[in-house]
This record gives C-alpha cells, structure tokens and sequence, in this order.
C-alpha cells in the first residue's frame, strides 16, 4: 500500500498532471461507449485510506459482496443496456402535465394587466403545477367547508383557507364533485394541516431560530449587518421571514434577497412559500433572468444577483425595498460584487434602508472591512465531525471513480444519503445514466438506490425531488454541481464523494477570450463540500484524489470572478447607470486595469461607448438587454438590417440553451437526417437555428412536431417564452419590428455585428485561426458546417473540451468586417 502510495507520488502528483491526465480522460471518453465505460468501471475498485467497517458492517458486506460477484458476471451479456441520450417518454409525460398547466394559470388574478400580459407563459412549470396541484386541493377542501363564498374557518385550517379566498375570487369553478369522495378529501386537508405543523417545527430546529430576537435588535440598532453562519443554519429561508413577521413589510415594501444561482432562487423561494402557506409568487417569489415569478402582492422577494444589478437600471436607490440581503456573499460571482458596491453606496443616501451581507464562511472580516466596519453577527453552527478519506492513488477518470465510490457506500457503509459533486449536466446525466444501469442488473437483491440530479437547467418540477424523504429502507444520491457546496442544503446526507473539480469562467485579458473550464478546486471549497456530510450527524466524505494533491496542489480559496471574466458586459451595465469612473469605482477587489481597458475597447467596437467612453444611443439600448453586448449588439443591428424578427429568434434560441437537438441511440441516422434538413444549403449554424424555430411556429408549437424532428421540445419551449420577452424590449428601446424574409446576408450580417471579433480564417490543415487572438480552434462535430467548412466563419462561443472548438457557426465575407467593425479590423496590431 505504502509502495503505491509513494509510487503515486513520484510519478508526480501534480497539478499538470492531473489537467493532462483529465484531457486523456475526456479524449477517451469520447470514444467510449457506455458499455465499455461499464465494463471498465466494474473492474475496478477504489482504495481509499482509512475506511474502516464494524464487524456487523464486515458481515453484512460479505452477503453483499457476493451479490455484487453474481452481478458483476452478469453484465456485458446485457447488450442493450439504456442508451446515452435521454428522451423521449420521459419527457413526453412531463410534457403534457405542462400543457395541462398553461390552462390551469388563471390570468385575472393579477391586478396589472400590463405585467400580467407581460409575465404570461413565463411563469415556471413549477408555480403552474403546484398551482394546479393546489386548486384541485382547495377546491376540495371548499367542498368539504362548504365556504364556497370564501368564508373563513378559525383554527387549524385558516392556512389552507387562506389559499380558498384567493382563488374563489379568482377563479370560476363550475360543477361538484361527487359526494362519495369526502373521505378523501377531509384526508388531503388534513395531510396538509399536518405537514405546516411539521414545517413550522423544523423552523424552530434551525439552528438560527435561538437568535432571532438578537439579530432582528442588532438589524435595528446598524444600518449595515453582516451575517455569518454554517450552511444550513437558516440564513436564507429563515431571515426574511423574521424581517416580514418584525414589520419590515408593513410600509408597502420589499425585502430583497439575492442568490448567485437560479435554481437556488427558486428552489428556496418555492420552500419560503411553503412555509408561510402562501402560493409562489404571491407573498413570496422570485426573479431570475427571463422569468418574473413574483406579483404586486410579493414583498419576500428571491432574486439572482444579476437581477437586482437590472433593477438598479429602472429603480436607482431600490427605493421600493427596505431590506436588501446580499446571500451566499463568500462565492464572490462577478454580480455580487458589484452590487457589493452599489448598495454601499445606496446605504448612505438611504438611512431607511437594511443591509445585510451574509455568507456561509467565516472569515467576514473582510466583509467588514469593505462595508465601514460593519458589525459581524455570528450564529454559531452545529456541525458534527467529519471523517476525510482520499484516494490512495491518483484517479484520471474520476467519473468511473465516482460510480464506483458511490456503488461501493451503497454496500458497504450504513444507512444515510450521499451527496456526489460535479461540474455540471453532462457529466451528471452520464453519471445517472451508468448509476442506473448498474442498479438495473443488480434488481431487487440490494436496497433501492433513489438517483437525484440536481442543475441549472433540470426542469423545475424535478428540482424538488432532491428534497423528497427517502423512502424506508432505500438510499438517495444527489448527483449535484456546485449549487450544494453552500446554496441548497439537503436534509440527510451523510457522505459526501468529491472529485474535486468545478467548471470555472477563465478570462484571458491578452486576447479577450472568455472560456468555461474544468478546473481544480480550492480548499476552501473542498472543505465546504466535506462539510456537507456533517450537519445532521458525523458524516464520511471521499475525495477522489490523493492527500498529497489536496495540499500542494489545490489553491486556498477561489479567484473572485470578477478577476477572471470578460468585464464588457458589468462595464455597461454601470455605464448605464450613469458610473462613468470605472478606475474609481468601489470594487472589494478591483479587477485588472487591463481587464477593465479591454472591456471599454470591445465597447467602443461595437459601437456602445464613444471615443471618450461615454454610453451612445446603441449602447443604451444594448444595455436594455439581459444579454451579452455581443447579442445584444447583433439585435440592434438588425434593424439596420431588416431582420429584427429573424435575429431575435436566434437571439432566443442561442439563449434558451445547447441542447436543441437529441439523437436516440436507436434513431441515429433518422435524427441525423431530420437534423440537416435544417441545414440545407449549408446556411450555417445561425441560420438553421432560425428554421428551426420557424417550422416549429408553423406546426403550431406542435410537440408531435419536436418528436418526428427530434428536437427537445423543452428548448423550444423556452425559447419561445425568452423571444417574447425580447420581442417586448424591443418595443421598449424603439426597435422597428421587420423582417428580411429570406434575405440570409444580412441576418449574417447582423450577427457578423455583433460578432466580428469571433471571426476565424480556415488554415491549410483545416484548422482555424481566430483572427484576432490568433489562437488555434476548430468547428465543432455537431455544426452543420463542419463538413463543409468555409474559407471565414463567424462564431457564437468557444468550448474547451479536447481540443478549443468553436460553437455555432456561420460563413463570413471578408469584405463586411472591414464594413461593419472598420476601426476594428484596420487597426495594426
Ligand atoms: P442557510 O442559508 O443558512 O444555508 P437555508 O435557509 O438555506 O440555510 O436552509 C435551512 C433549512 O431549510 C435546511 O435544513 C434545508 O434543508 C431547508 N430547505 C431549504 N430549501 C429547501 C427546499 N427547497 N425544500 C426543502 N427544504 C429546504
Ligand atoms: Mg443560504
């Protein structure tokens, strides 16, 4: 054992080592199938040091063990194992409860009908069906009361009451349900009574409930607080709920409180509605990027950062709020930070206001610091010992290491939840995937291992599912990104296995290029995430790399973001605001004056800024949009164009995520086939998004249509809501609606203006140059182009895998960058 270890060492357990080790294990990948990878993973076991087992665990396991032999002969003969791509019944069924629900939402309940115009069809899945969910309950319990005129009953029941006078006024309901089911019905109110009892027990378990009265007292007496507290202490559901209950509410305002994450936001709104036995989006909602899910009654308000940095374009001193809570402070993203300087300076014009910074880590003193030497509130944690194991070895392929991890806590350690970390969707649904077919060759003979995804882009409706109990006798692994490490916290886990990796932006300011990688995390987030294990009991986590990488090759914290992004986007959004001075503004960190230059160049070749740096009439409608300046710039430059209505719809698709197409494992050459058909005439990436969208619309936004083309009809589907909300910007900054009906040139155009820095020139290997970085990249397999490259391309992104790819392609002539971006591409470098 010793001699591995050593030998691990010396081959070098280094950070490069481990980033080449990575790329030969995404190269691999590549080629593999699922059934090689499974082959691969079943012969394999994992040795971590230290992992000791009781004589009845020993015992146990050797029954297990042998169930594990049988299975393990077993597999390979099952040849048509799952495939890679899921789809499509399991979203069919999703599919029509969504259908269901469009008809569920009752429009008139909103008081303005312009927002409510404006928020129809934008509300999540989720709000439309626990809506309906609700409706059916409450028109139940209306039967069961026989409060039909929306009367109130005392005692127990007023919660669920409350929701019956809302809807009674809101709703027309016709018909009765048959008597015979009364039973039922009194059984469903009171399951519900039952579990707000039990909600409003655990509130009073967390372990901020003993200090309320201290904080809210110290919230009165310092116009600037920062809060500290382990994850999980109830920071985030708990606080503004106490601020509602101490009147902060009762002047007509708000209480905001920001999150890095969208799933966060709403995960955590959806529980502090629940809480208060409001209805989403009534007393409490939420607001991320292209969804509004709050009403005129909301006054507990869940927001992303960025969105409360949009807010300030509209409502200069958030003059509608009382409280503003910064959350989850210590992740630093690039809106957080500069919202940190914005509401400082709010503070101090507004003395009615509250200001709260909270964050799960303790070392506050720099919040501190920065906020005048705020008063630091600390509520102190429970948090139980946490065992940490590492691999014994250095662990290249830490997805197979990761199934096996997770296979082996299954049998092997007692009961209690395992919460697994990745870097994001695909890596989770290639890991649920290999999980699931492993637990289908094993069938009944061991417990039920209950899988949970959890990330950004999971549909609402199954978010939830991570907080569902597990069932008696059966195991649950979350399968999470980095939204666990400290913004959802999930009751039950006891082990914790981390790869330790996390997708990261990288910025280099040399060539201006912004890029998502995997990269190594810190110790502090590796600390965090072991942390997780700990909080309801002693819990395990396992590192899937060695002690020796943890301490020499892990950094001690995280780069602030906004060392390490592309600062176009955050300079116009303060310009915006009228914050010229962006050398003087109150940054926690300021970011690299390079940087900073770079961001007001690529502003000023678009078009936003004028030579002295001042917002122009384009940069003002640019910053009106929730995008990037280069997609905002390519909307504005359609109307030059006469293609406002074409590029917004690639604006929306581009937007609504990559994963438009699907190719069942089974349907390989007809999804290919349907696919190019969007492609015909090799229009480019762009454009063939464009059709896509426009046969949809044609079929009536049909999802038969989704199917027989297999496109995912959730991309549509969002896409079609964030077109609509763009479409609305554009009337708001005076965009003529036109549309160039088949004039593909200056669609190009358009997007060629706003994307001409991601111009790229063929090589005589086939490669590409980016022009202006010079750097090296490729088409990427799944473009429509890569057949049949052009001699110049303009992109949409580059994506690092194996290689630097670029994403979203189409042909360029070289004539119009020197047309549109003259002082771009004449400038001598
Ligand atoms: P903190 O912000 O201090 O990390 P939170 O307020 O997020 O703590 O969490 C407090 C408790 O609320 C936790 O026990 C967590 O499990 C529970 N909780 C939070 N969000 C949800 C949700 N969407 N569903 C169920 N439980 C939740
Ligand atoms: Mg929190």
């Amino acid at each position: 054992e010793l001699a591995r270890r050593s030998e691990a060492m010396d081959r070098g357990d280094t950070s490069e080592l481990r980033t080449a080790s990575r790329h030969a294990y995404l190269e691999k990948r590549k080629k593999m199938k699922v059934e090689e990878m499974r082959d691969e993973i079943i012969d394999n076991e994992l040795i971590f040091d230290g992992v000791k087992m009781t004589n009845a665990e020993e015992e146990e396991f050797r029954r297990r063990k042998e169930i594990y032999e049988l299975v393990k002969d077993r597999v390979g003969k099952d040849a048509d194992a799952g495939d890679y791509y899921r789809m499509p019944e399991a979203y069919d069924a999703a599919e029509n409860v969504d259908q269901a629900k469009r008809f569920a939402v009752p429009r008139q309940r909103y008081h303005d009908p312009e927002a409510s115009a404006a928020r129809d069809g934008k509300r999540s899945s989720f709000f439309s069906e626990q809506e309906a969910w609700e409706e059916q309950q409450i028109r139940k319990s209306r039967l069961h009361f026989g409060s039909g005129d929306g009367g109130r009953a005392g005692g127990g029941y007023e919660l669920v009451l409350e929701d019956v006078v809302d809807f009674v006024k809101s709703t027309v309901q016709s018909g009765a349900e048959p008597d015979g089911e009364m039973d039922e019905l009194a059984e469903a109110v009171d399951a519900k009574v039952k579990l707000q009892r039990e909600l409003q027990d655990e509130r009073k378990n967390l372990p901020v409930y003993k200090f309320k009265d201290d904080l809210l007292k110290a919230i009165e007496k310092y116009q600037v607080l920062i809060i500290v507290g382990e994850t999980g202490s109830g920071k985030t559901t708990q606080i503004p709920q106490y601020l509602h209950e101490a009147g902060y509410t009762a002047n007509g305002k708000k209480i905001a409180c920001t999150q890095p994450r969208r799933v966060a936001a709403m995960s955590v709104a959806a529980r502090v509605a629940q809480e208060l036995g409001v209805k989403l989006g009534h007393e409490v909602g939420y607001s991320i990027r292209f969804e509004d899910c709050t009403s005129d009654k909301t006054v507990i308000k869940y927001m992303t950062d960025g969105m409360l940095l949009r807010e300030f374009l509209g409502e200069p001193d958030l003059a509608s709020y009382s409280v503003v809570i910064v959350d989850e402070a210590h992740e630093r993203t690039l809106s957080t930070d500069v919202l940190f300087g914005l509401v400082k300076d709010i503070a101090r014009f507004r003395p009615d206001v509250k200001l709260l910074i909270s964050s799960a880590t303790l070392n506050a003193e720099r919040f501190s610091d920065f906020f005048d030497e705020a008063p630091i509130f600390k509520i102190p944690g429970r948090r139980y010992k946490v065992d940490i194991h590492y691999t014994t070895a250095l662990e290249a392929d830490y997805i197979a290491a990761a199934v096996v991890t997770v296979l082996q806590l299954h049998v092997k350690q007692p009961a209690g939840d395992i919460l697994l970390f990745l870097t994001g969707q695909e890596e989770i649904e290639t890991v649920e995937e290999l999980l699931k077919q492993k637990m289908r060759t094993v069938g009944s003979k061991i417990a039920e291992l209950v899988i949970c995804p959890i990330y950004a882009n999971l549909p609402t409706e199954l978010q939830a599912k991570i907080f569902e109990p597990t069932p008696e006798g059966a195991r649950k692994v979350v399968l999470a990104t980095n939204i666990a490490e400290t913004s959802l916290t999930i009751d039950g886990i006891k082990y914790v296995i981390d790869p330790g990796f996390c997708k990261l932006k990288s910025y280099n300011p040399r060539t201006g290029m912004e890029s998502l990688r995997v990269e190594p995390i810190s110790k502090a987030s590796a600390d965090q995430r072991a942390g997780r294990s700990g909080r309801t009991g002693p819990g395990k986590c396992f590192r899937l790399f060695t002690e020796y990488n943890f301490r020499h090759d892990l950094d001690d914290d995280t780069v602030p973001e906004i060392q390490r992004s592309n600062l176009a986007n955050v300079v116009l959004r303060l310009k915006a605001l009228g914050i010229n001075d962006l050398v003087g503004f109150d940054f926690m960190d300021p970011p690299a004056s390079e940087a900073l230059l770079k961001a007001l160049e690529e502003l000023f070749a678009l078009g936003a800024l004028n030579s002295r740096g001042e917002l122009t009439k384009t940069g003002r409608r640019m910053a009106e949009f929730p995008l990037d300046p280069m997609l905002s710039k390519a909307i504005v430059a359609s109307e030059k164009y006469g293609c406002s209505e074409e590029v917004v719809t690639i604006a929306a698709m581009l937007s609504a995520g990559n994963a438009v197409f699907y190719r069942p494992k089974d349907k390989l050459v007809l999804a290919d086939t349907a696919r190019q058909a969007f492609h015909a005439g090799n229009v480019g990436d762009h454009v063939a998004l464009l059709n896509v969208y426009s046969a949809w619309r044609e079929s009536g936004y049909s999802s038969q249509w989704c199917r027989e083309n297999f496109v995912q009809p959730r991309t549509m589907k969002r896409a079609r809501d964030v077109r609509d909300q763009l479409e609305a910007l554009l009337e708001r900054v005076e965009i003529e609606h036109c549309s160039g009906a088949g004039d593909l040139d200056g669609i190009r155009k358009a997007v060629t203006a706003g994307y001409f820095r991601n111009a790229a020139r063929r090589q005589k290997d086939g490669s590409y140059r980016a022009v202006k970085s010079r750097q090296t990249v490729f088409v990427h397999p799944s473009s429509g182009m890569a057949d049949v490259p052009p001699a110049w391309v303009v992109y949409h992104e580059l994506v690092l895998t194996s290689k630097e790819y670029m994403r979203q392609v189409t042909e360029l002539k070289p004539e119009w960058l020197l047309e549109i971006a003259p002082h771009y591409y004449q400038r001598k470098d």
